[in-house]
């Protein structure tokens, strides 16, 4: 297995590395290099800068207007558009129901909604957990009556990311109760602006506004936004995680947290005391191994083996790893990093932080921010369990 990068790789960086240089707002990358705020109309900007490249769907072939890159190619964009402080891609459209309705939606559906999401216009989100129904997902109980040519559709989902910018909702409804519980459900895009559809907040510990409740009372959804067939939308969820899951390893972005670490260290002294280093150049192991796996994946992937399997085993090490920096980054600010101060996040604070740092401000936000990472795309203990089967058997 060959883990270097050929010529025309080392090429085709270099060319991501000028445009995103030339591209990308310096501040949005502020923001992103320190931890700041990132408002919807940031994300949504470089999603609409990337949109307008066709590379916002970078992951797509190149008959629904992608660029058609290679698993390495995507690889090195997601490297360089990372280390340069550009915002996460919001996921929900681009990486996840737009694989989705390439594989399994009919040709009017492709028309009708690639296009929105290939230019960033189109802001969706991802209707599967419900109360109860997280790691047990195939236990979902929004129903989706059929009635004429619509579906009537009834029901909560809950953790709904980013909801509340919510154009579009991709959900998983039951549609049927005969046979195994996987057997009755099925794949519904839903317009949110529709009658009947409840967005509430649910506020976080450090008083943000991430993820939502929605709720679903006789929401009318034309069948004709039905994915696939009735009753298959399990198969259609499963090809949608694996995508969630390598997507959340973020290996790129640890690179990048790993750099302000060592900065908060060096400024706040610790840098100085051995035994912090060592606990530094222990996650940095960690980071290499993981972008080895990675880069092991990828060269799996080019050769025409299946790498999904091991995409659980990317999200464990990736998701422990963000929560490692997270702490760190606590340490090295020691007393000073426990102050919540809201307003110090925002671009271009001028207050006074307490200690003196305002690098420290987001680090008590980002910390139980981060508590996140081994529950969300399916909590690192069931991770665990389908690795143990897929893997050893
Ligand atoms: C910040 C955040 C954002 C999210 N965003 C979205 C979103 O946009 N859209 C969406 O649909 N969902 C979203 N989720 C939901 C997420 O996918 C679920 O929280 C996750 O699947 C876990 O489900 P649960 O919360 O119901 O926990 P539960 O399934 O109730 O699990 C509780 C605990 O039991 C453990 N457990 C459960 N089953 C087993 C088992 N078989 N073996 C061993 N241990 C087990 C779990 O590991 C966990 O520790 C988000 C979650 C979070 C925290």
């Amino acid at each position: 297995m060959d883990l270097s990068f050929t010529p025309e790789e080392q090429k085709f960086r270099e060319d991501i590395r000028a445009w995103v240089k030339d591209n990308l707002p310096q501040e949005i990358s502020h923001k992103v290099h320190n931890a700041l705020e990132l408002t919807r109309d940031d994300m949504q900007r470089w999603a609409k800068i990337l949109g307008k490249k066709g590379w916002l769907g970078y992951g797509w072939p190149t008959e629904f207007g992608g660029p058609g890159w290679t698993a390495i190619q995507r690889h090195l964009f997601e490297e360089e558009t990372a280390l340069a402080g550009a915002p996460r891609i919001v996921p929900f459209g681009p990486v996840m129901v737009a694989p989705v309705i390439q594989a399994f939606g009919n040709a009017e559906q492709q028309k009708r909604f690639l296009p929105g999401i290939a230019s960033g216009e189109v802001w969706w989100s991802q209707g599967y957990s419900e109360p109860g129904s997280g790691s047990d997902l195939a236990s979902v109980k929004t129903k989706a009556e059929r009635q004429g040519d619509k579906y009537i559709v009834n029901g909560q989902k809950t953790w709904t990311t980013l909801g509340q910018y919510g154009d579009w909702m991709f959900n998983l409804v039951r549609t049927s109760n005969e046979g195994k519980p996987q057997t009755g459900i099925s794949f519904l895009l839903l317009d949110m602006k529709s009658p009947g559809v409840t967005v509430r907040p649910i506020k976080l510990l450090d008083g943000s506004h991430e993820v939502n409740e929605v709720w679903f009372d006789n929401v009318e959804v034309p069948a004709e936004n039905l994915i696939g067939e009735e009753n298959k939308g399990w198969t259609y969820a499963k090809h949608l995680l694996s995508h969630e899951r390598t997507n959340i390893a973020d290996v790129n972005r640890a690179k990048r947290e790993l750099e302000r670490l060592k900065r908060i260290a060096r400024s706040e002294g610790v840098w100085d005391d051995v035994r912090f280093r060592d606990e530094i150049a222990r996650l940095e192991v960690d980071v290499v191994a993981l972008e080895m796996l990675v880069l092991r994946v990828l060269s799996a992937a080019s050769s025409g083996k299946n790498s999904l399997d091991i995409a659980g085993l990317l999200k464990i090490k990736g998701s422990e790893i963000q929560q490692r920096y997270s702490e760190l980054m606590m340490l090295a600010g020691g007393p000073y990093s426990l102050p919540l101060v809201r307003e110090a996040m925002a671009a271009g604070w001028q207050g006074n932080f307490p200690g003196g740092n305002p690098a420290l401000a987001p680090l008590s936000s980002t910390f139980f921010n981060m508590r996140k990472t081994t529950i969300y795309g399916g909590s690192n203990e069931v991770q665990r369990n389908i690795v143990a089967q897929t893997v050893l058997g």
